[in-house]
């Protein structure tokens, strides 16, 4: 395999792989098993893609081979089926730009500034990026990315912060509980008493609520008040109808994530509806070295499901090996009768 860090910076792969959904995760196995190195990048902060953000409880039953397993389970299942191939996960990055590299490969960058030189490019990006849902709050925009955050990145960065949380979530009701004991206070808000989240997360919420370790207040964030992006206080429109400013340094609101095609939308690629159109040989998109596999893509006869990805991801391979590789021959082989592929798996 071929991974090495250049002296430019650059990460040099085989293959960088966009999206750790099902179909990114199940690539890196395809490419593996032909000794292909990947990378992959996430704008999340964890792998698994709709079926660890959308339905993680939920029990799906048209995996073949598994009669019935939750998404998380099928993403914890295919992390522990890719750990002989080692990809390395950049999570919490979008890709931003994608650059010919002049040898066929591609320069890729994210907008954290990590960069690769990747020999092909997979594009496994689903819907597109998960951005968050932005509340109805009038200016939040001013106080985005300091004292508005969408996501946690680092629990220190809260220690000492008077912090409200917004929504009724699994995140919401998680973070609540999380940064209880580093945060000055947490403030949570919620419109109804009822929780979309985990009811034993709920409990425990209102457990430390009556202990008066946090604070609950039924009611909708309507107004922030601060000066220069730094928040001083949220205002809270409370179920009763009144108004009440809850000192705050921090507001994080965890409203769900809608999808968007996002940057990819700016590589060049021929579109569909809005998804990447692609040949049903290779998954090979109108630029030839960048795929596109799983939800994103478009083709006659289309299902968007996940057996379907993982066939896309296959095929993928085959074409990255004859790219990559174009001195030596493409073998085929099983699973279960190879040798060579039997150490790994066994080594893992
Ligand atoms: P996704 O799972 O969408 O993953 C794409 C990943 O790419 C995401 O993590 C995203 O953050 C990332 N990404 C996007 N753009 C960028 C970028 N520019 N930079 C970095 N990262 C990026 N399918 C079935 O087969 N059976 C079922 O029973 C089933 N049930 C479902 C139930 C629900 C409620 C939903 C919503 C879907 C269901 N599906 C089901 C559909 C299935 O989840 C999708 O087909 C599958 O998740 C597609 O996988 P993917 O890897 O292509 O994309």
């Amino acid at each position: 395999m071929e991974t090495e860090e250049m002296t430019d910076g650059e990460i040099r792969t085989d293959a960088l792989i966009v999206g750790a959904g099902p179909v990114g995760l199940f690539a890196v196995f395809e490419l593996g098993l032909l000794d292909l190195s990947c990378h992959v990048v996430d704008v999340l902060d964890r792998p698994g893609g709709q079926c660890a953000e959308f339905y993680p409880e939920k029990p799906i039953y048209d995996i073949p081979g598994l009669p019935v397993c939750t998404g998380q389970e099928l993403i914890d299942n295919l992390l522990r089926q890719i750990r002989p191939f080692a990809p390395s996960f950049h999570l919490g990055q979008t890709v931003s730009e994608v650059r010919p590299a002049g040898d066929g490969g591609w320069h890729v960058r994210t907008d954290q500034g990590t960069a690769f030189h990747a020999g092909v490019l997979v594009v496994a990006a689903g819907a597109g990026c998960f951005t968050p849902r932005r509340p109805p709050i009038p200016g939040i925009e001013a106080y985005e990315g300091g004292s508005v955050l969408y996501a946690v990145r680092s629990i220190e960065a809260m220690r000492g912060k008077r912090v409200v949380i917004a929504g009724g979530g699994d995140s919401a009701l998680d973070w609540t509980l999380n940064l209880h004991e580093v945060a000055q206070r947490v403030t949570l808000v919620h419109r109804r008493p009822e929780f979309r989240a985990a009811p034993e997360s709920a409990r425990q919420m209102l457990e430390l609520a009556e202990a008066g370790r946090i604070d609950f207040v039924l009611g909708e964030c309507a107004e922030l008040q601060g000066a220069g992006g730094e928040l001083s206080a949220v205002v809270v429109k409370t179920a009763d109808g009144g108004r009440v400013a809850v000192p705050a340094d921090r507001l994080l609101p965890f409203f769900g994530l809608t999808m968007k095609l996002g940057p990819i939308a700016d590589w060049g690629l021929d579109l569909a509806e809005g998804r990447i159109r692609v040949d049903t040989e290779k998954f090979e998109t109108s630029v030839p070295r960048i795929f596109a596999i799983g939800d994103i893509n478009h083709y006659p006869g289309k299902l968007k499901l996940i057996l379907s990805g993982f066939h896309e991801g296959a095929l993928m391979a085959q074409q990255a090996f004859r790219y990559l590789r174009p001195d030596k021959k493409l073998l085929f082989q099983y699973t279960t009768t190879s040798t060579n592929l039997q150490k790994k798996f066994q080594a893992a």
